[in-house]
């Protein structure tokens, strides 16, 4: 019986021998691999009415990978349609459309369907996974997918609740929100801010970006691809290439950290503050941006280096300037990061309604 047959609360859906709770990049890979080695009694369980996960969900301006595409989408299937090599939310989103109708994985999933509560019975080997209206499956082995950035953390910041303009999460952010004429305060300096600032720059009246600590920021390699290069099998050939040596670079950062690489370390400290010279000259803002840990104890960040922002940066939103500040703008906006913990994970020891 198909989740579609039935919605009414407490129905046992029927027995799946695989059953993967999520379908962003990891779900749609987990269930494109069982399927493509012949596992078939298998069901997709979504909370969106959408594939994608983070990639569905955050929308604002300038969203991307900040890890080259070439690494970032699955080796078994690269894609050859990429318009650059740090891919644009909306191309990740198609591509995992894509990935998911290549491999039949589309049909297999319940959209609309949250999970509560998953209980392993001893007695009969298998999984009992309860959804939010009550909808019941049994499973021999389940996949969690359910990603780490699904609850936004939105910042309890004193005298929040007096301001009266607008306030957005980045991944709640409305292609309608128009910054012409707007004084915005941007709240947070990591990945998503580095995206975002940018565009806000260029429009809104005035900018504030408030940044607790500051990111190592290192250039980004951006390569754009003609239509003539794209869809092609050399294109496809020359991500296999790129790919090798992203890992291998990355292999090489991720050896800075575990365990400490003192020489590794200063190298990428040294290629940071080649940037950091070049284009931040501002002495506040040199002052604000400086990270005051070695390279690795955050996740760096990277950026083409001809939009690097320039805003009135403030580091000091603890201590109540972004109180004051969002008491007085039209806008804030918050890229203040979520919480790593998903609704299920909070939720997946509460009892069964039924
Ligand atoms: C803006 C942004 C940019 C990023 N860029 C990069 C990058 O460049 N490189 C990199 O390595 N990582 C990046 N990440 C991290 C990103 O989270 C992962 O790369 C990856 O996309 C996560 O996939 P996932 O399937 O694990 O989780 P998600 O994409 O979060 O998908 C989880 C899915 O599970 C569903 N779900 C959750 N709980 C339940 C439940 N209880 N019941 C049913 N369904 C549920 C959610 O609705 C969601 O669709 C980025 C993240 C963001 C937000």
């Amino acid at each position: 019986m198909s989740a579609a047959q039935s919605t009414s609360p407490c129905t046992l859906l029927g027995e799946t021998e695989v059953l993967v709770i999520g379908a962003g990049l990891g779900g749609v890979a987990a269930a494109a691999k069982l399927l493509h080695a012949g596992h078939e009694s298998l069901v997709v369980l979504e909370e969106g009415d959408r594939i994608g996960g983070v990639w569905q969900v955050n929308r604002y301006p300038n969203v991307a990978c900040d890890t080259p595409i070439d690494l970032y989408a699955y080796k078994f299937f690269p894609g050859d349609t990429w318009t650059t090599n740090f891919a644009p939310g909306s191309e990740i989103q198609t591509y995992l459309e894509r990935v998911a109708g290549h491999f039949g994985v589309t049909p297999k999933i319940s959209f609309n369907t949250r999970v509560v509560s998953t209980v392993w019975s001893e007695e009969a080997g298998r999984w009992l996974v309860t959804a939010s209206d009550g909808r019941r499956w049994s499973a021999r082995y389940v996949v969690w997918a359910g990603g780490l950035f699904s609850q936004p953390l939105l910042s309890v910041t004193k005298g929040a609740e007096t301001f009266t303009g607008l306030s957005v999460h980045s991944t709640a952010w409305d292609d309608d929100i128009d910054l012409e004429g707007k004084r915005v305060a941007v709240v947070g300096g990591g990945a998503t801010s580095i995206q975002i600032v940018p565009y806000v720059q260029e429009r809104a009246e005035k900018l504030i970006a408030f940044v607790r600590t500051p990111s190592y920021v290192s250039p980004r390699p951006d390569i754009i691809f003609s239509d003539s290069e794209r869809g092609t099998p050399e294109f496809v050939a020359r991500m296999a290439e790129r790919r090798k040596e992203w890992f291998d670079r990355y292999e090489v950062v991720t050896k800075t950290r575990f365990p400490m690489n003192e020489k590794l370390v200063r190298e990428q400290e040294a290629t940071w503050k080649e940037l950091f010279d070049a284009q931040v000259k501002d002495p506040h803002a040199r002052e604000v941006l400086t990270p005051r840990y070695r390279y690795g104890c955050k996740r760096r960040c990277s950026v083409a280096c001809t939009t690097l922002p320039s805003p009135r940066i403030t580091s000091n939103w603890w201590d109540g300037a972004c109180r004051t500040w969002t008491a007085t703008s039209s806008l804030t906006a918050w890229v203040s990061g979520t919480r790593w913990m998903s609704s299920f994970g909070r939720q997946a020891l509460t009892p069964s309604a039924c």
